[in-house]
């Protein structure tokens, strides 16, 4: 999986679903890639569910700039 794979697939990470196989895909990747890494704590700590309870209520509007703001984080590198 590659740093655009996890970008496409970290709505079902976020909201829980998403099969077992690409969910241990996507937490192997962040593990190893500081980029995508920094992402996801950056992710999590903007919607506020890194270690809170509700972890998977994520409104769309949130998603929809949380999406934006993720092109524009790979499309700087
Ligand atoms: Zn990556």
């Amino acid at each position: 999986m590659d740093c655009k794979e996890v970008m496409a697939n970290m709505s079902c990470y976020i909201n829980g679903d998403g099969s077992q196989e690409l969910r241990k895909a996507l937490t192997e990747h962040v593990a190893d890639c500081r980029r995508c890494g920094v992402i996801f704590d950056t992710t999590g700590q903007m919607l506020g569910i890194v270690r809170d309870a509700e972890p998977f209520l994520v409104p769309l509007a949130v998603s929809a700039r949380l999406y934006s703001r993720l092109e524009r984080v790979f499309s700087d590198t």
